[in-house]
This record gives structure tokens, C-alpha cells and sequence, in this order.
């Protein structure tokens, strides 16, 4: 069995390299509602794969691969040019969500590929949303800052995602310009259920984005309740299967 894992690995890793050249990789979109208005405001971009043998693999399957394989700086790349482009021509100024990972963002050139990105693609800047995880802050503290500089100069819009899953250390959040925390999924099931204390959690978390001037999105609701609860603690935005 661990021989045929190894050997499904070893055969996805190589087919993947192929994969961003040959136009199997496609993009899907998960809009992101404001609670306020039920206006989209913005779309996540997710990779997706179909391999022309094995059919859909899973993101789940691909992305781990991709980063060990040092693949995924160059996957990211591709993601955020194609994403980019498609956004473009989207009416009514939908933002355009797009997950960086912490090796993108450690690469010094990074900045130039998102400008490249944009002029590229004609996107007006304060349309593309760059979503972080607080994995980019493990890195040189000193790059890391410049980064956030050169990206805040371009214009695009910053988000912490995945907020509260990993070190979720408050002192990010006394520099780093990000203009949305992202609450995981993680804090939004059981919500509602009595004694279960992720609704105190979550109205802790935005009151502190508020205070910070920083938006709100809640990620993962699937059900009504959940929705209702959301707009209850003042979540500025949902996304999930409840909507798409
Ligand atoms: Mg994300
Ligand atoms: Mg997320």
C-alpha cells in the first residue's frame, strides 16, 4: 500500500508540472455575500485540476503535492494572472479573492508578479483582495514588513484568513495592514447550539476588527441558523455553501 501511495504521488507530482502548461488547471469562484445588502462583493478563487486520465483531483490532494514539490509558487503565479484576467470583465465591481501562499509571499519578486498581474490584465488594484495566512509571519520579520509595503503601495486589499486556526498572535495585527479577517469554519459549526462558546468567539473577533476599521467574513455557513447568527454578531460577510 505505501508503495502505491508513493507511486500515485510520484506520478501526480510529475503530471502537475504538465498540468500549468498544457490548460488543465481551470479556476472556480465562491462568492462572498455582504450581510448587510446580499450584494456578491467578492469572489474566492480556488484552483482546480482536471487531469486528463484521472479526472478531478482534489485541491486536498494537489496543493500538499505542489508544495513539496516546490510547485506551488509557480501554481500561485498562474492562479493570480489567470484570476486576474477572468475578473476583468466582471460587471459591477466584484472583488477578486486570491490565496497567497507563504512561499509566494517570501519570494522578494512577489510584488512584481501581482503588478505584473494587474497591468497585465487592466484589473483596477482595489479590485484584487490578496488572502494570507498568518503562515506568511513565520518568515524574516524585516521582508515581511517590506512586502506588506510594496503591496500596500500597489493598492490591492489585504485579508488574514483562516483567523483563529493557526498561532493567531494579536501582535500581527498591530502592523500588518490587512483590511479583513477571515473567521475559519472552524468557530461557525455548533454556533448556535447552547453552551457552545464559539459565538462569544466570534463577536471577540469582530469587535476587534471593527475597532481596527477591518472587515469581517464568515467562512463555511451552510445553514440558516448559522446565517442568522452571523448577522446577529455583526459579521460583515458570509461565504459558503449557503449561497454557493
Ligand atoms: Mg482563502
Ligand atoms: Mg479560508
Amino acid at each position: 500500500d505505501l508503495h502505491s501511495e508513493a507511486e500515485r504521488r510520484r506520478q501526480i507530482e510529475e503530471d502537475l508540472r504538465d498540468a500549468l502548461a498544457n490548460d488543465q488547471m481551470y479556476l472556480a469562484y465562491q462568492p462572498i455575500v455582504d450581510t448587510k445588502t446580499n450584494q456578491v462583493v467578492s469572489l474566492e478563487t480556488l484552483a482546480r485540476w482536471h487531469h486528463p486520465e484521472l479526472g478531478e483531483i482534489s485541491p486536498a490532494v494537489f496543493i500538499p503535492i505542489a508544495e513539496e514539490a516546490n510547485l506551488i509558487g509557480a501554481l500561485g503565479d498562474w492562479v493570480l494572472k489567470r484570476a486576474c484576467e477572468e475578473a476583468r470583465h466582471w460587471p459591477g465591481g466584484v472583488r477578486i479573492a486570491v490565496n497567497v501562499s507563504a512561499a509566494q509571499f517570501g519570494n522578494a519578486g512577489f510584488a512584481t508578479v501581482v503588478a505584473q498581474a494587474l497591468a497585465h490584465s487592466e484589473l483596477p488594484p482595489e479590485r484584487l483582495e490578496l488572502e494570507l495566512t498568518e503562515s506568511v509571519f513565520l518568515g524574516d520579520s524585516a521582508a515581511t514588513t517590506d512586502m506588506f509595503n510594496q503591496l500596500k503601495l500597489l493598492g490591492v486589499r489585504l485579508a488574514l484568513d483562516d483567523f483563529g486556526t493557526g498561532y493567531s498572535s494579536l501582535s500581527y495585527l498591530q502592523h500588518a495592514p490587512f483590511d479583513k479577517i477571515k473567521i475559519d469554519k472552524s468557530f461557525i459549526r455548533g454556533v448556535t447550539e447552547e453552551g457552545n462558546r464559539n459565538a462569544a468567539i466570534i463577536s471577540a473577533i469582530v469587535s476587534l476588527a471593527n475597532a481596527l476599521k477591518m472587515d469581517t467574513t464568515a467562512e463555511g455557513i451552510e445553514a440558516h441558523d448559522e446565517l442568522n447568527a452571523m448577522r446577529q454578531l455583526g459579521v460583515s460577510q458570509i461565504q459558503g455553501y449557503i449561497y454557493a
